[in-house]
């Protein structure tokens, strides 16, 4: 089968490699119906020092079942299912904490010999407790949106979780790319009346305003800091979504949270320090966020998906076939394309 192999800073390149089988009885084999490429994807397609061997990528993926282990039992072939990206046993004690990213016996896709999620099939290990099933068929006109429960859904849904957000909060969600546009869509299902984006992408934060964000703030750093306590009585508000990873967003974020409020993070860091010293202290601020467990989310979140209550699948605006998805890496990084659907 051919697959996603990344070499290097700006070196994807798509690869004949074995044909994924059942290895433990654990396993299941995936036909993926659909992938695509993720913001954090774009920090090895930035930075990755160049590797002989190559290794991987892809993590978010859709796609029927193929075939199965012996000690299987809750798929069978012909399934359409989600993978949540991280694989899991979802038995341990942190998967029953819905914690499935520190699970005892999971891991992540593209790594150690597990196939990555841009290719056109993938074993999956602990297939039962990593696949949920979609009751769907395979041409779905929701399967972008279903592909969303793989990662940027959840991860925007974690976010806000961590977050505490309610009906009660107001919520700032600092970022545009496809999981600030989540995080706002979350925000806005948990109930939170103001929700202000912070970004400077219009087509972007077009679709933020429809997702229900109320407010937009185009100004970054002290000035975009500055517009949110204006729009906010000079107080900022009870929870930020901080949805980017870098420091300033950081900044930014502990710059526009009220006192007593919370600072989630679940844009993956891209520093080792951040400022947690006096004023976050005397001001009582949370910070908290993390890599999100989607897979403890999808549940809760699907019926909303099928129901068509929300639309998180409006985040793709490209579409590419598998010999695509190097382009797509290079119009995602030059913010040309928000998120790129791969149809393999
Ligand atoms: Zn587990």
């Amino acid at each position: 089968m051919r697959a996603t192999v990344i070499y290097g800073a700006g070196d994807v390149r798509i690869e004949q490699v074995p044909d994924p089988k059942v290895a433990d009885p654990t396993d299941a084999v995936v036909r993926v119906l659909r992938s695509c490429i993720c913001g954090s994807d774009l920090w090895p397609y930035g930075g990755m020092k160049p590797s002989e061997r190559g290794r991987r990528i892809g993590h978010e993926f859709l796609g029927v079942v193929e075939d199965t282990g012996a000690d299987v039992h809750g798929l069978k072939t012909g399934d359409v299912v989600v993978a949540p990206f991280v694989w899991a046993d979802n038995t341990c004690d942190f998967c029953r904490e819905g914690l499935h990213t520190s699970c005892r016996h999971g891991g992540g896709w593209g790594a150690r010999g597990v196939d990555g999620g841009q290719g056109e099939a993938v074993r999956v290990p602990q297939a039962d407790g990593t696949l949920v099933k979609l009751p769907v068929g395979e041409d779905a006109a929701l399967l972008p949106s279903l592909l969303t429960l793989s990662d940027v859904f959840p991860t925007g849904h974690h976010a806000a979780v961590r977050a505490r957000v309610s009906p009660r909060t107001a919520v700032t969600v600092i970022g545009d790319g496809a999981v600030g546009l989540c995080a706002v869509l979350a925000a806005k299902r948990l109930g939170a009346e103001r929700i202000l984006l912070m970004g400077r992408h219009t087509g972007r934060t077009d679709l933020g305003r429809e997702f229900g964000a109320t407010d937009v703030v185009a100004e970054r750093g002290e000035e975009g800091i500055a517009k949110v306590r204006e729009l906010t009585g000079g107080d900022g508000t009870h929870a930020v979504l901080e949805c980017v990873g870098t420091k300033q967003a950081l900044e930014t974020g502990l710059g526009v949270v009220r006192a007593g409020g919370t600072v989630s993070r679940v844009g993956v860091p891209q520093y080792d320090e951040g400022p947690v010293g006096p004023d976050m202290f005397m001001r009582n601020i949370t910070v908290t966020g993390g890599v999100a467990p989607a897979r403890h989310y999808i549940e809760e979140l699907l019926p909303d998906v099928l129901e068509g209550r929300v639309e998180p699948g409006r985040v793709f605006d490209r579409t590419v076939d598998i010999d695509g998805i190097p382009g797509g890496y290079q119009e995602m990084a030059d913010r040309k394309a928000l998120k790129v659907l791969v149809k393999p």
